[in-house]
């Protein structure tokens, strides 16, 4: 369980407050939306879960299965089963896909102090999450993300969160949005992932994403707080009115 409690942060660069006391609780099994307009906070609220270090919490608490995260550095975060999807967007020329798909498990593995998995392990284990997503295996030689499409990025990333089997999925749509491809993907492969013990935090401007996603909840995200939060309604509410009405009711 993942309980987020009066979490202050700032930019650590130059101390701009961005995220002012949220409070948000999700559970085991639990599917919840992060909604909100441009600029409230909601990537720098996935940042500081993950641990990046650009930004300094200045007060309160994140608690993952009742323990504080806040001392723990990314990899760490990792390794105790916290992914933010879409941290690898990145192309990595001359490293292909199955190349970067082996080191991260086993790096995952050797954190957790795991043997390493021996190559045919590896192989069948990858193969067999791929295809289970339906992805076209001749993707896995590819270089990640060079000249990949906007769904293939999210594909592999799905394939990364099928593999390393994470029990909290912070995924951020960010405001540029997904394509209709991408966005498909997406949603396909968390409604695969989805269980009774792993809780995603689904972070999305657009309502668009969440007809696809079901969410448990929905939270709305304003200058750095949750000013309210609700079920799959609100999202459509917002779909509806846009988020005028709910910042006005909190001012
Ligand atoms: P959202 O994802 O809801 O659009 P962000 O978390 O990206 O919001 O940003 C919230 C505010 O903080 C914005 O005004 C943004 O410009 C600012 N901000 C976030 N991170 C940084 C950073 N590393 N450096 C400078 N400004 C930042
Ligand atoms: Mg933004
Ligand atoms: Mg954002």
């Amino acid at each position: 369980m993942l309980e987020i409690k009066n979490l202050h942060a700032r930019i650590a660069e130059d101390g701009t407050p961005i995220l002012n006391g949220v409070d948000l609780t999700v559970k085991p099994g639990e599917v919840a939306a992060i909604m909100g307009p441009n600029g409230s906070g909601k990537s720098t609220l996935s940042y500081v879960i993950a641990g990046r270090d650009d930004y300094e919490v200045t007060d309160g608490d994140i608690l993952w299965n009742g323990e504080s995260i806040l001392e723990m550095d990314p990899a760490e975060r990792a390794a105790s089963g916290v992914f933010l999807a879409f941290q690898y967007p990145m192309e990595i020329p001359g490293v292909p896909t199955m190349e970067f798909l082996k080191t991260a498990l086993n790096a995952q593995r050797t954190s957790r102090g795991d043997e390493p998995l021996k190559i045919p392990e590896m192989l069948k284990r990858v193969k067999a999450a791929a295809a289970e997503l339906e992805m076209d295996l001749s993707m896995l030689k590819r270089p990640l993300n060079v000249g990949f499409s906007g769904g293939e990025k999210k594909r592999a990333e799905i394939l990364q969160m099928k593999l390393l089997e994470p029990k909290l999925c912070v995924l951020d749509e960010t405001d540029s949005g997904l394509d209709i491809d991408a966005l498909k993907v997406v949603a396909d492969g968390v409604n695969h992932l989805r269980s009774q013990d792993r809780a995603f935090l689904v972070i999305t401007h657009y309502q668009r994403l969440l007809n696809h996603i079901v969410p448990d909840s929905v939270h709305v995200l304003y200058k750095g707080r949750v000013i309210r939060s609700g079920g799959k309604e609100l999202a459509l509410q917002l779909e509806d009115q846009g988020y005028a009405e709910i910042i006005g009711e909190a001012a």
